[in-house]
């Protein structure tokens, strides 16, 4: 199969170019000056006139069943927060099915090629609940890491002065869940088929040492992701003091934990010294600005993260804390906010390094960095045209800048993943969606029915965290 895209404007050495571009099968076979590269028999030619094609942006971190809980849960910080995403969180295997679907919809509709899923599954059914999800994802195309939530501390233990509280049932011990990953990993584990299966302790919050260091050797030994919540919140920052007495990620540092596979999402409250250990041991920081600001978790130092040579992604977050999927809106927060943490402007993000951060850095974030992220013959074709002729998209100014910093709306005209075209004229060709839109619009009722807004730990979180 050959995919001819002719004159379409590409970033080549950090400028626009109009540039041919041959796909072959899963790859991206030759990238060369506009009208260079002849027409073949029975290949598919692609007019790239007014189009823009760029390597796929990589969600960084998302959960993908709180589709389910989009415009569910009140604004809250997020240990509160949380307390109301377990309570309503989705139950039934279906459900998880069709949040993999629509994770990746979304993620396709705005720039993403690829994800990775920090995936809650449903606990004694995790087999089953990883089996909905690769369906999902594998039904659509997308690329997908998965990397099931697993914690061996309960969820008090996640809280600063958390002993003071009522404990409930621990979890699974971390030999249990390691062995279950170790069973996930044999059954799902599919480069072939871009399914991937990453390592994905909670966090440093809720996970013994015993578990985060069980992790960080499988991943050593198979190769795999390793993705964890880090530093999200003050609260996570004054637990880390309290438990370890060192900083998190000096902690993680000492179990083994952080290497060049390893992606952190969040990491708002890391010092400078975190960020130069970071960056000296080759892990990726996930933004997730969106998220942040809705949780009221801070600003992620991500010009000082860039200036130290770490490698940062952009992420969604989950819906739940995000109440959409769209990676152009996370990108366009994720460059416009930090000009207010540095007034030398000449420190601010631009376009063409927003676009890096989600397609280069988020590929890294995933593991999967000699696969995909770059417009570059040899590396799949995981790839989006955009449609410059969009209103949305006039003039015709700097259509990089302005779709990043623009309000782009389906734009998207083409997507592939591994040589596959998945969106053809702004619609996705794999799947169903007006069934996933009956299946969302069935069961959101269940979902508003559950909603709570105060939980047990709301008393000590105030005492603990604003009291003094
Ligand atoms: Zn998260």
């Amino acid at each position: 199969m050959q995919t001819l895209i002719r004159s379409v404007l590409a970033l080549q050495n950090g400028t626009l170019q109009s540039v041919d571009v041959l796909l072959v099968d899963q790859h991206i076979r030759t990238v060369a000056p506009a009208g260079t590269i002849p027409v073949a028999p029975h290949q598919q030619v692609i007019p790239g006139e007014d189009r823009l094609l760029l390597p796929g942006f990589v969600n960084g971190h998302t959960h993908s069943s709180q589709v389910w809980q989009r415009g569910l849960i009140p604004q809250l910080p997020l240990e509160l927060w949380l307390a109301n995403v377990f309570d309503s969180t989705p139950r039934q295997l279906d459900q998880f099915y069709w949040g993999a679907v629509s994770t990746a919809l979304d993620t396709l509709l705005s720039g993403g090629t690829g994800l990775i899923d920090h995936a809650y599954v449903i606990p004694g059914q995790e087999l089953e609940t990883v089996d909905a999800l690769v369906r999902g994802y594998k039904a659509v195309g997308i690329r997908a890491v998965i990397a099931p939530l697993i914690q061996d501390l309960p969820f008090a233990s996640g809280l600063p002065k958390g002993c003071l509280l009522p404990q409930s049932a621990s979890p699974r011990s971390a030999a249990d869940l390691l062995a279950l990953m170790e069973a996930i990993i044999a059954e799902f584990h599919d480069p072939n088929n871009g399914i991937y299966i990453g390592v994905g302790p909670t966090g440093f919050h809720r996970c013994s040492d015993e578990l985060l260091a069980g992790c960080g050797e499988i991943s050593d030994r198979l190769n795999l992701c390793y993705h964890t919540h880090l530093l999200e919140t003050r609260a996570q920052q004054r637990l880390a003091q309290e438990r370890y007495g060192i900083s998190a990620v000096q902690h993680l540092q000492n179990l083994g934990c952080l290497t060049p596979r390893t992606s952190l999402a969040h990491g708002v409250w890391i010092s400078e010294a975190d960020i130069a250990l970071l960056a000296s041991v080759g892990s990726t920081l996930v933004h997730n600005p969106v998220s942040n600001l809705r949780l009221g978790s801070g600003l992620a130092p991500v010009l000082k993260c860039l200036q130290a040579g770490l490698n940062v992604a952009i992420g969604c977050d989950g819906a739940a804390s995000n109440d959409a999927q769209n990676m152009l809106e996370a990108i366009k927060l994720g460059t416009i906010l930090h000009t207010v943490t540095d007034s030398d402007y000449e420190n601010w993000l631009t376009p063409e390094q927003a676009v890096q951060m989600a397609a280069v850095g988020g590929a890294k974030a995933a593991n999967l960095g000699d696969r995909t992220g770059t417009l570059t013959p040899g590396m799949d074709a995981d790839l989006v045209l955009y449609n410059l002729d969009h209103p949305s998209m006039l003039p015709r100014t700097n259509p990089l800048q302005l779709l990043v910093l623009g309000r782009p709306t389906d734009v998207v005209e083409a997507a592939w993943v591994r040589g596959r075209q998945l969106v053809d004229q702004g619609q996705v060709l794999t799947v169903d969606t007006a069934a996933m839109h009956h299946h969302l619009r069935y069961q959101a009722f269940t979902a508003k029915a559950s909603q709570v807004q105060h939980h047990p730990v709301e008393a000590h979180y105030r005492d603990v965290m604003l009291n003094r």
